[in-house]
């Protein structure tokens, strides 16, 4: 059983006192175990899929929305497809479909182009309904999951983001911790300005090299708390801490969705799906459940179709 007090699977706001900069570290335990505990994922799979859990968690964190926040990779490498989605309450889950033959053939600590190939690193947030989706999407360039995604941040939102990720499938323990130099808010220039835009640069600076000095191994150690962590980083500068949020692991997969799903195919598409015992087995990518809809159940979708 992996449970320690200290280390919770959350998300913590911070941010550095007297500055613009703001901050949030997510550690995540449990959750990270039940990301991987469906799949046998080869180790780099399964170091990636922390990464990106942990990252989707930290970027949802800077947006306020009502619905789910979903982060994706789509490209050419050994890692083809990868998916994390999170909605504002809290419950994650996320996949990733791999190529054995490719993956095979790269070195144990990949870069993003050795890992992910040439694409695009997509941004959506779905708040359902008739509300617009939102989506951005930025070419993988960099060599971390990390890079790809400070490069999303100066080129589509021109904010300033330090992010740190780190992953341990062995200890199913991930980890990062991000910082942000928020725009300013002045709206009638005055001659102070040039000195508080220097201040503000310094602080950013020094905001970015105490935050390297942390360790990948202190950010997963759970003995060292979200909390303890910060003061240690940040005591000279101040650390103002918000409330923390706990994240969950749910997938969200039900029959009720995947029948829509396949009331909405032709009955020659059904036809095809169909195995030797007449069944449609609609896996679910991100648990791995099998959703069984055998001929009672796919003739009911069907009549329904129909009455609509
Ligand atoms: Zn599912």
């Amino acid at each position: 059983m992996i449970s320690n007090q200290n280390y919770r699977n959350e998300i913590l706001p911070f941010s550095i006192e007297g500055t613009r900069i703001r901050g949030r570290i997510v550690r995540l335990s449990n959750v990270y175990h039940d990301l991987l505990e469906t799949k046998q994922y080869p180790e780099i799979v399964a170091n990636f899929i922390g990464e990106l859990a942990t990252l989707t968690i930290l970027l949802a964190d800077t947006i306020k929305y009502d619905g789910i926040f979903i982060l994706q990779t789509q490209s050419d490498g050994p890692i083809n497809i990868s998916v994390a989605d999170i909605t504002h309450t809290g419950l994650i889950r996320g996949y990733a479909l791999y190529d054995k033959v490719k993956l095979d053939k790269i070195s144990a600590h990949p870069s993003v182009p050795e890992l992910l190939g040439s694409g695009r690193l997509a941004f959506t947030i779905d708040q359902g309904g008739s509300k617009e989706r939102y989506q951005g999407i930025v070419a993988l360039e960099g060599n971390t999951l990390t890079e790809c995604a400070q490069n999303y941040f100066r080129q589509s939102e021109q904010i300033e983001t330090a992010i740190m990720i780190t992953a341990d499938p062995i200890s199913k323990k991930a980890a990062a911790i991000l910082i942000q130099k928020m725009p300013e808010l002045n709206i009638s220039p005055s001659p102070d300005d040039y000195l508080d835009k220097e201040q503000n640069y310094e602080s950013w600076r020094n905001a970015v090299i105490l935050m390297s000095s942390i360790t990948k191994s202190e950010l997963l150690d759970h003995k060292i708390s979200s909390e303890e962590l910060l003061y240690r980083v940040y005591h000279n500068e101040g650390v103002r801490i918000f409330n923390r949020k706990p994240i969950k692991y749910q997938c969200r997969c039900s029959s009720e969705k995947l029948g829509a799903v396949l009331a909405s195919l032709s009955e020659k598409e059904l036809e095809e799906m169909l195995d030797e015992l007449g069944r449609v087995i609609a896996k679910c990518e991100f648990c791995n459940h099998d959703h069984i809809f055998d001929r009672k159940i796919l003739k009911k979708i069907r009549t329904l179709k129909e009455t609509l």
